[in-house]
Protein backbone atom coordinates (compact mmCIF):
# COMPACT_ATOMS: atom_id res chain seq x y z
CA UNK A 1 0.00 0.00 0.00
CA UNK A 2 2.86 2.54 -0.43
CA UNK A 3 1.07 4.19 -3.32
CA UNK A 4 -1.07 6.10 -0.94
CA UNK A 5 2.25 7.83 -0.44
CA UNK A 6 3.78 8.89 -3.33
CA UNK A 7 1.66 11.53 -3.78
CA UNK A 8 2.98 13.59 -0.50
CA UNK A 9 6.54 11.84 -0.71
CA UNK A 10 6.65 12.29 -4.51
CA UNK A 11 10.51 13.01 -5.34
CA UNK A 12 13.65 10.77 -3.80
CA UNK A 13 14.38 13.62 -1.20
CA UNK A 14 10.93 13.96 -0.05
CA UNK A 15 11.00 9.75 -0.28
CA UNK A 16 14.37 9.81 2.31
CA UNK A 17 13.09 11.72 4.22
CA UNK A 18 9.62 9.59 5.30
CA UNK A 19 12.28 6.77 5.35
CA UNK A 20 14.23 8.74 8.43
CA UNK A 21 11.02 9.40 10.34
CA UNK A 22 9.55 5.89 9.88
CA UNK A 23 13.21 4.80 11.49
CA UNK A 24 12.86 6.60 13.97
CA UNK A 25 9.07 5.48 14.37
CA UNK A 26 9.41 2.42 14.59
CA UNK A 27 11.43 2.01 17.38
CA UNK A 28 8.38 2.42 18.95
CA UNK A 29 5.55 0.48 19.14
CA UNK A 30 2.44 -0.67 19.53
CA UNK A 31 3.37 -1.84 23.23
CA UNK A 32 5.16 1.36 23.95
CA UNK A 33 2.08 3.35 22.94
CA UNK A 34 -0.70 1.08 24.43
CA UNK A 35 1.51 1.54 27.73
CA UNK A 36 2.18 5.07 27.53
CA UNK A 37 -2.12 5.35 27.01
CA UNK A 38 -2.88 3.44 29.95
CA UNK A 39 -0.46 4.73 32.34
CA UNK A 40 -1.58 8.59 30.63
CA UNK A 41 1.70 8.98 30.67
CA UNK A 42 3.83 11.39 28.21
CA UNK A 43 6.24 9.92 25.47
CA UNK A 44 9.36 11.74 26.68
CA UNK A 45 11.72 8.91 24.89
CA UNK A 46 9.65 9.38 21.72
CA UNK A 47 9.93 13.29 22.01
CA UNK A 48 13.40 12.92 22.83
CA UNK A 49 14.17 10.54 19.95
CA UNK A 50 12.22 13.42 17.37
CA UNK A 51 14.29 15.99 18.94
CA UNK A 52 18.04 14.65 18.86
CA UNK A 53 17.16 13.52 15.35
CA UNK A 54 16.89 17.39 14.72
CA UNK A 55 13.43 17.27 13.33
CA UNK A 56 11.85 19.82 15.48
CA UNK A 57 13.22 22.51 13.51
CA UNK A 58 11.86 20.81 9.96
CA UNK A 59 10.59 24.23 9.19
CA UNK A 60 12.47 26.46 11.14
CA UNK A 61 14.61 29.19 9.81
CA UNK A 62 18.29 27.52 9.48
CA UNK A 63 20.09 30.82 11.63
CA UNK A 64 18.38 29.68 14.31
CA UNK A 65 19.11 25.73 14.04
CA UNK A 66 16.00 24.55 11.76
CA UNK A 67 16.15 22.77 8.58
CA UNK A 68 14.44 25.72 6.29
CA UNK A 69 12.44 23.59 4.30
CA UNK A 70 8.47 23.78 3.59
CA UNK A 71 5.46 22.74 5.09
CA UNK A 72 4.68 19.69 1.94
CA UNK A 73 8.15 18.35 3.92
CA UNK A 74 6.88 19.08 7.26
CA UNK A 75 3.52 17.02 5.86
CA UNK A 76 5.43 14.16 4.96
CA UNK A 77 7.00 14.35 8.64
CA UNK A 78 3.86 14.43 10.54
CA UNK A 79 2.26 11.99 8.62
CA UNK A 80 4.41 9.29 8.53
CA UNK A 81 4.45 10.11 12.87
CA UNK A 82 0.73 9.40 11.87
CA UNK A 83 1.16 6.21 10.85
CA UNK A 84 3.58 5.24 13.10
CA UNK A 85 2.16 2.92 16.53
CA UNK A 86 1.76 6.20 18.24
CA UNK A 87 -0.82 7.62 15.58
CA UNK A 88 -2.64 11.02 16.92
CA UNK A 89 -0.52 10.53 20.68
CA UNK A 90 2.50 10.95 18.49
CA UNK A 91 1.93 13.68 16.55
CA UNK A 92 0.33 15.94 19.20
CA UNK A 93 3.47 15.45 21.00
CA UNK A 94 5.48 17.33 18.23
CA UNK A 95 2.80 18.82 16.83
CA UNK A 96 3.20 22.61 18.40
CA UNK A 97 6.83 22.71 17.40
CA UNK A 98 6.36 22.31 13.76
CA UNK A 99 4.30 25.19 13.33
CA UNK A 100 3.02 26.80 16.48
CA UNK A 101 6.00 28.99 17.01
CA UNK A 102 5.34 30.44 13.26
CA UNK A 103 4.02 33.85 14.81
CA UNK A 104 7.41 34.14 16.31
CA UNK A 105 9.60 32.94 12.74
CA UNK A 106 7.28 35.96 10.73
CA UNK A 107 6.48 38.60 13.27
CA UNK A 108 9.33 38.25 16.08
CA UNK A 109 12.15 40.65 16.96
CA UNK A 110 15.61 39.20 15.75
CA UNK A 111 16.50 39.11 19.42
CA UNK A 112 12.99 37.02 20.50
CA UNK A 113 14.29 34.27 17.55
CA UNK A 114 17.55 34.08 18.65
CA UNK A 115 16.25 33.57 22.66
CA UNK A 116 13.29 31.43 22.34
CA UNK A 117 13.77 29.08 18.60
CA UNK A 118 17.25 27.08 19.31
CA UNK A 119 15.72 25.90 22.85
CA UNK A 120 11.90 24.31 21.01
CA UNK A 121 13.95 23.26 17.99
CA UNK A 122 16.51 21.48 20.20
CA UNK A 123 13.71 20.28 22.57
CA UNK A 124 15.39 21.88 25.39
CA UNK A 125 12.32 23.82 26.05
CA UNK A 126 8.74 22.86 24.99
CA UNK A 127 5.66 25.11 24.40
CA UNK A 128 2.03 24.82 24.50
CA UNK A 129 -0.61 27.19 22.23
CA UNK A 130 -3.49 28.80 24.57
CA UNK A 131 -5.98 30.26 22.32
CA UNK A 132 -9.17 28.29 23.21
CA UNK A 133 -11.27 29.41 25.90
CA UNK A 134 -14.88 27.60 27.86
CA UNK A 135 -17.02 30.60 27.26
CA UNK A 136 -15.71 31.56 23.77
CA UNK A 137 -15.71 28.08 21.79
CA UNK A 138 -15.15 28.21 18.01
CA UNK A 139 -15.16 32.51 18.21
CA UNK A 140 -12.08 33.41 19.29
CA UNK A 141 -13.26 37.06 19.23
CA UNK A 142 -15.00 36.29 22.65
CA UNK A 143 -12.13 35.46 24.46
CA UNK A 144 -12.17 36.46 28.07
CA UNK A 145 -8.12 36.22 29.27
CA UNK A 146 -7.50 40.18 29.44
CA UNK A 147 -3.83 41.14 29.39
CA UNK A 148 -3.23 44.57 31.30
CA UNK A 149 -0.14 46.85 30.32
CA UNK A 150 0.98 47.93 33.41
CA UNK A 151 4.50 49.87 32.48
CA UNK A 152 7.22 47.43 31.35
CA UNK A 153 4.79 44.59 31.13
CA UNK A 154 1.32 42.94 31.13
CA UNK A 155 -0.62 41.50 33.74
CA UNK A 156 -2.29 38.56 32.54
CA UNK A 157 -5.59 36.63 33.74
CA UNK A 158 -8.43 34.57 32.16
CA UNK A 159 -8.64 30.83 31.74
CA UNK A 160 -7.82 28.36 28.73
CA UNK A 161 -9.17 25.06 28.26
CA UNK A 162 -7.78 22.00 25.61
CA UNK A 163 -4.14 23.41 25.79
CA UNK A 164 -2.52 20.21 24.86
CA UNK A 165 1.01 19.59 26.98
CA UNK A 166 0.13 22.37 29.16
CA UNK A 167 2.25 19.57 31.91
CA UNK A 168 5.26 19.39 30.20
CA UNK A 169 5.61 22.86 28.67
CA UNK A 170 7.84 25.98 29.88
CA UNK A 171 6.27 28.46 27.33
CA UNK A 172 3.02 28.73 26.18
CA UNK A 173 2.27 30.98 22.74
CA UNK A 174 -0.94 32.78 24.76
CA UNK A 175 -3.62 35.10 23.57
CA UNK A 176 -5.12 37.82 25.47
CA UNK A 177 -7.15 40.31 25.32
CA UNK A 178 -5.74 43.45 25.48
CA UNK A 179 -8.17 45.94 24.57
CA UNK A 180 -11.69 45.52 25.39
CA UNK A 181 -13.97 44.19 22.62
CA UNK A 182 -16.43 47.02 22.57
CA UNK A 183 -13.23 49.92 21.79
CA UNK A 184 -12.42 47.87 18.53
CA UNK A 185 -13.32 48.38 15.53
CA UNK A 186 -13.31 44.80 14.38
CA UNK A 187 -14.29 41.94 17.26
CA UNK A 188 -11.05 40.59 16.13
CA UNK A 189 -8.93 43.43 16.91
CA UNK A 190 -7.27 44.15 20.11
CA UNK A 191 -6.59 40.62 20.73
CA UNK A 192 -2.28 39.93 21.64
CA UNK A 193 0.06 37.09 21.18
CA UNK A 194 2.81 36.55 23.94
CA UNK A 195 5.11 33.73 24.59
CA UNK A 196 4.81 33.48 28.20
CA UNK A 197 6.50 31.73 30.81
CA UNK A 198 4.34 29.03 32.32
CA UNK A 199 5.37 30.22 35.78
CA UNK A 200 3.97 27.76 38.41
CA UNK A 201 3.05 30.62 40.88
CA UNK A 202 0.38 32.08 38.63
CA UNK A 203 -0.58 29.26 36.67
CA UNK A 204 -2.68 26.46 37.47
CA UNK A 205 -3.11 23.51 35.19
CA UNK A 206 -5.48 20.57 35.51
CA UNK A 207 -5.62 17.82 33.19
CA UNK A 208 -9.18 17.17 31.51
CA UNK A 209 -10.16 13.29 31.44
CA UNK A 210 -10.87 12.55 27.72
CA UNK A 211 -11.80 10.07 25.49
CA UNK A 212 -8.36 8.72 24.27
CA UNK A 213 -5.13 10.24 23.23
CA UNK A 214 -4.21 9.68 27.16
CA UNK A 215 -0.76 9.85 27.13
CA UNK A 216 -0.37 13.58 25.58
CA UNK A 217 -2.42 15.27 28.34
CA UNK A 218 -5.21 18.51 27.04
CA UNK A 219 -5.71 20.90 30.37
CA UNK A 220 -7.55 23.55 31.55
CA UNK A 221 -5.17 26.47 32.24
CA UNK A 222 -6.07 29.30 34.89
CA UNK A 223 -4.00 32.42 34.71
CA UNK A 224 -3.70 34.44 38.33
CA UNK A 225 -2.16 37.91 37.51
CA UNK A 226 0.76 36.05 35.81
CA UNK A 227 3.87 38.93 34.91
CA UNK A 228 4.76 38.49 31.09
CA UNK A 229 7.12 41.18 30.06
CA UNK A 230 6.31 43.57 27.44
CA UNK A 231 9.53 41.93 25.36
CA UNK A 232 7.62 38.95 25.19
CA UNK A 233 4.89 40.13 22.86
CA UNK A 234 4.85 38.43 19.46
CA UNK A 235 4.48 41.60 17.12
CA UNK A 236 1.87 44.88 17.62
CA UNK A 237 -0.28 45.25 20.45
CA UNK A 238 -3.25 43.97 19.36
CA UNK A 239 -2.87 42.30 16.32
CA UNK A 240 -2.57 38.57 17.44
CA UNK A 241 -5.36 37.21 16.11
CA UNK A 242 -4.11 38.43 12.48
CA UNK A 243 -1.10 36.55 13.54
CA UNK A 244 -2.84 32.96 14.28
CA UNK A 245 -4.09 33.14 11.02
CA UNK A 246 -1.08 33.04 9.24
CA UNK A 247 -0.30 29.93 10.74
CA UNK A 248 -3.32 28.46 10.55
CA UNK A 249 -3.40 26.75 7.17
CA UNK A 250 -0.43 25.08 7.80
CA UNK A 251 -1.21 24.05 10.59
CA UNK A 252 -4.66 22.50 8.45
CA UNK A 253 -1.91 20.94 5.98
CA UNK A 254 -0.25 19.13 8.86
CA UNK A 255 -3.37 17.82 10.32
CA UNK A 256 -4.53 16.68 7.08
CA UNK A 257 -1.61 14.49 7.06
CA UNK A 258 -1.67 13.37 9.93
CA UNK A 259 -5.07 11.77 9.51
CA UNK A 260 -4.10 10.56 6.51
CA UNK A 261 -0.75 8.55 8.43
CA UNK A 262 -3.41 7.31 10.99
CA UNK A 263 -6.20 6.29 8.73
CA UNK A 264 -2.94 4.72 6.43
CA UNK A 265 -1.83 2.08 9.74
CA UNK A 266 -5.26 1.35 10.63
CA UNK A 267 -6.49 0.06 7.15
CA UNK A 268 -2.80 -2.25 7.27
CA UNK A 269 -3.65 -3.68 10.44
CA UNK A 270 -7.34 -4.26 8.99
CA UNK A 271 -5.89 -5.64 5.79
CA UNK A 272 -3.38 -7.90 7.63
CA UNK A 273 -6.22 -9.08 9.74
CA UNK A 274 -8.60 -9.86 7.05
CA UNK A 275 -5.96 -12.12 5.45
CA UNK A 276 -5.51 -14.07 8.30
CA UNK A 277 -8.61 -14.52 10.13
CA UNK A 278 -10.33 -17.62 9.04
CA UNK A 279 -14.34 -17.74 9.75
CA UNK A 280 -16.92 -20.24 7.82
CA UNK A 281 -13.84 -22.28 6.58
CA UNK A 282 -11.91 -19.14 4.83
CA UNK A 283 -10.12 -16.49 5.26
CA UNK A 284 -12.80 -13.09 5.79
CA UNK A 285 -11.04 -11.05 3.35
CA UNK A 286 -12.23 -13.32 0.62
CA UNK A 287 -16.03 -11.68 1.56
CA UNK A 288 -16.66 -8.32 -0.58
CA UNK A 289 -19.02 -6.98 2.63
CA UNK A 290 -15.04 -7.12 4.56
CA UNK A 291 -12.75 -6.09 0.95
CA UNK A 292 -15.18 -3.27 -0.48
CA UNK A 293 -15.13 -1.06 2.57
CA UNK A 294 -11.11 -1.53 2.36
CA UNK A 295 -11.00 -0.39 -1.05
CA UNK A 296 -12.95 2.67 -0.45
CA UNK A 297 -10.83 3.45 2.44
CA UNK A 298 -7.20 3.58 -0.16
CA UNK A 299 -9.40 5.39 -2.42
CA UNK A 300 -10.42 7.72 0.01
CA UNK A 301 -7.39 7.92 1.59
CA UNK A 302 -5.33 8.69 -1.62
CA UNK A 303 -7.64 11.48 -2.81
CA UNK A 304 -7.02 13.14 0.21
CA UNK A 305 -3.47 12.79 0.10
CA UNK A 306 -2.92 13.96 -3.43
CA UNK A 307 -5.77 17.19 -2.19
CA UNK A 308 -3.64 17.55 0.70
CA UNK A 309 -0.03 17.47 -1.09
CA UNK A 310 -1.73 20.24 -3.77
CA UNK A 311 -2.43 22.48 -0.64
CA UNK A 312 1.36 22.02 0.92
CA UNK A 313 2.86 23.03 -2.71
CA UNK A 314 0.66 25.83 -3.28
CA UNK A 315 1.40 26.76 0.48
CA UNK A 316 5.50 26.50 -0.21
CA UNK A 317 4.41 28.24 -3.19
CA UNK A 318 3.19 31.29 -1.22
CA UNK A 319 0.15 30.95 -3.23
CA UNK A 320 -3.54 31.56 -1.63
CA UNK A 321 -4.36 27.84 -0.30
CA UNK A 322 -6.80 28.42 2.23
CA UNK A 323 -10.10 26.45 0.31
CA UNK A 324 -7.24 23.57 -0.53
CA UNK A 325 -6.11 23.29 3.14
CA UNK A 326 -9.18 23.42 4.51
CA UNK A 327 -10.73 20.82 2.12
CA UNK A 328 -7.55 18.38 2.46
CA UNK A 329 -8.22 18.53 6.09
CA UNK A 330 -11.90 17.81 5.75
CA UNK A 331 -11.20 14.93 3.33
CA UNK A 332 -8.28 13.65 5.25
CA UNK A 333 -9.80 13.88 8.69
CA UNK A 334 -13.28 11.83 7.08
CA UNK A 335 -11.18 9.71 5.33
CA UNK A 336 -8.81 8.95 8.01
CA UNK A 337 -12.07 8.51 10.70
CA UNK A 338 -14.04 5.53 8.16
CA UNK A 339 -10.31 3.56 7.84
CA UNK A 340 -10.67 3.49 11.81
CA UNK A 341 -14.14 2.69 12.19
CA UNK A 342 -13.60 -0.05 9.26
CA UNK A 343 -10.80 -1.39 10.99
CA UNK A 344 -12.49 -2.24 13.95
CA UNK A 345 -15.36 -3.68 12.65
CA UNK A 346 -12.79 -5.82 9.95
CA UNK A 347 -11.51 -7.39 13.46
CA UNK A 348 -15.65 -8.32 14.33
CA UNK A 349 -15.02 -9.02 18.29
CA UNK A 350 -10.77 -7.99 18.69
CA UNK A 351 -11.35 -4.83 17.07
CA UNK A 352 -13.06 -3.91 20.51
CA UNK A 353 -10.16 -5.61 22.40
CA UNK A 354 -7.27 -3.65 23.54
CA UNK A 355 -5.01 -6.31 22.20
CA UNK A 356 -5.18 -4.99 18.50
CA UNK A 357 -4.80 -1.24 19.02
CA UNK A 358 -7.23 -0.46 16.23
CA UNK A 359 -9.71 0.78 19.19
CA UNK A 360 -6.86 3.22 20.72
CA UNK A 361 -6.33 4.33 17.19
CA UNK A 362 -10.47 4.86 16.88
CA UNK A 363 -10.52 6.97 19.53
CA UNK A 364 -7.79 9.14 19.15
CA UNK A 365 -8.93 9.65 15.67
CA UNK A 366 -12.71 10.94 17.06
CA UNK A 367 -10.22 14.22 18.46
CA UNK A 368 -9.50 15.08 14.74
CA UNK A 369 -12.85 15.65 13.79
CA UNK A 370 -13.10 18.41 16.33
CA UNK A 371 -9.87 19.71 16.50
CA UNK A 372 -8.26 22.19 15.51
CA UNK A 373 -11.07 23.28 13.80
CA UNK A 374 -14.37 21.32 13.31
CA UNK A 375 -15.40 19.72 10.24
CA UNK A 376 -18.80 21.97 10.29
CA UNK A 377 -16.84 24.87 10.32
CA UNK A 378 -14.76 24.16 7.33
CA UNK A 379 -17.67 23.50 5.68
CA UNK A 380 -19.03 27.22 6.16
CA UNK A 381 -15.89 28.41 5.16
CA UNK A 382 -15.82 26.41 1.62
CA UNK A 383 -19.31 27.77 1.57
CA UNK A 384 -18.36 30.98 1.93
CA UNK A 385 -15.26 31.12 0.09
CA UNK A 386 -15.77 28.88 -2.89
CA UNK A 387 -19.47 28.98 -3.42
CA UNK A 388 -19.93 32.77 -2.55
CA UNK A 389 -23.27 31.46 0.15
CA UNK A 390 -23.65 33.91 3.55
CA UNK A 391 -21.17 33.87 6.09
CA UNK A 392 -22.85 31.78 8.61
CA UNK A 393 -20.83 31.97 11.65
C1 LIG B 1 -7.83 16.66 21.95
C2 LIG B 1 -7.94 18.15 21.80
C3 LIG B 1 -6.77 18.92 21.87
C4 LIG B 1 -6.84 20.31 21.78
N1 LIG B 1 -5.69 21.05 21.93
C5 LIG B 1 -5.78 22.42 21.97
C6 LIG B 1 -4.63 23.22 22.25
O1 LIG B 1 -3.51 22.71 22.45
N2 LIG B 1 -4.78 24.57 22.33
C7 LIG B 1 -5.99 25.19 22.15
O2 LIG B 1 -6.06 26.41 22.23
N3 LIG B 1 -7.11 24.45 21.87
C8 LIG B 1 -7.03 23.09 21.77
N4 LIG B 1 -8.16 22.33 21.53
C9 LIG B 1 -9.45 23.01 21.37
C10 LIG B 1 -10.04 22.91 19.98
O3 LIG B 1 -9.33 23.73 19.10
C11 LIG B 1 -11.52 23.27 20.12
O4 LIG B 1 -12.15 22.22 20.83
C12 LIG B 1 -12.14 23.46 18.81
O5 LIG B 1 -11.64 24.64 18.25
C13 LIG B 1 -13.67 23.54 18.91
O6 LIG B 1 -14.05 24.49 19.88
P1 LIG B 1 -15.13 24.11 20.98
O7 LIG B 1 -14.74 22.81 21.56
O8 LIG B 1 -15.26 25.22 21.95
O9 LIG B 1 -16.48 23.93 20.19
P2 LIG B 1 -17.70 24.94 20.08
O10 LIG B 1 -17.25 26.27 19.56
O11 LIG B 1 -18.44 24.95 21.38
O12 LIG B 1 -18.61 24.24 18.97
C14 LIG B 1 -19.43 23.12 19.26
C15 LIG B 1 -20.00 22.53 17.99
O13 LIG B 1 -20.81 23.50 17.32
C16 LIG B 1 -20.38 23.66 15.98
N5 LIG B 1 -20.61 25.05 15.59
C17 LIG B 1 -20.37 26.18 16.34
N6 LIG B 1 -20.72 27.27 15.63
C18 LIG B 1 -21.15 26.85 14.41
C19 LIG B 1 -21.63 27.51 13.23
N7 LIG B 1 -21.76 28.83 13.15
N8 LIG B 1 -21.97 26.74 12.18
C20 LIG B 1 -21.85 25.39 12.24
N9 LIG B 1 -21.41 24.71 13.33
C21 LIG B 1 -21.07 25.44 14.39
C22 LIG B 1 -18.92 23.29 15.99
O14 LIG B 1 -18.47 22.88 14.71
C23 LIG B 1 -18.91 22.15 16.98
O15 LIG B 1 -19.30 20.95 16.33
C24 LIG B 1 -8.11 20.94 21.59
C25 LIG B 1 -9.27 20.16 21.51
C26 LIG B 1 -9.19 18.79 21.62
C27 LIG B 1 -10.47 17.97 21.57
Amino acid sequence: MSSIFEGLANTPERAELRDAIRTICDRFDDAYWAAKDAAHEFPHEFANAIATGGWLGIAMPVEYGGAGLGVTEAAIMMQEIGRSAGVFAACSTVHINIFGLHAIVKHGTERQKEEWLPDVISGAKRACFGVTEPDAGLDTSKIKTRAVRDGDHYIVQGQKIWTSTAQQADKVVLLARTTPREQCAKPTDGLSLFYADLNPAHVEIREIRKMGRHAVNSNQVFYDNLIVPVSCRIGEEGKGFRYILDSLNPERILNAAECIGIGRRALEKAVAYAGEREVFGRKIGMNQSIQHPLAECWSELYAADLMTLHAAELCDADAPCGLQANAAKYLAADAGFKACDRAIRTHGGMGYAAEYHVERYFREMVATQLAPVSREMILCHIAERALGLPKSY
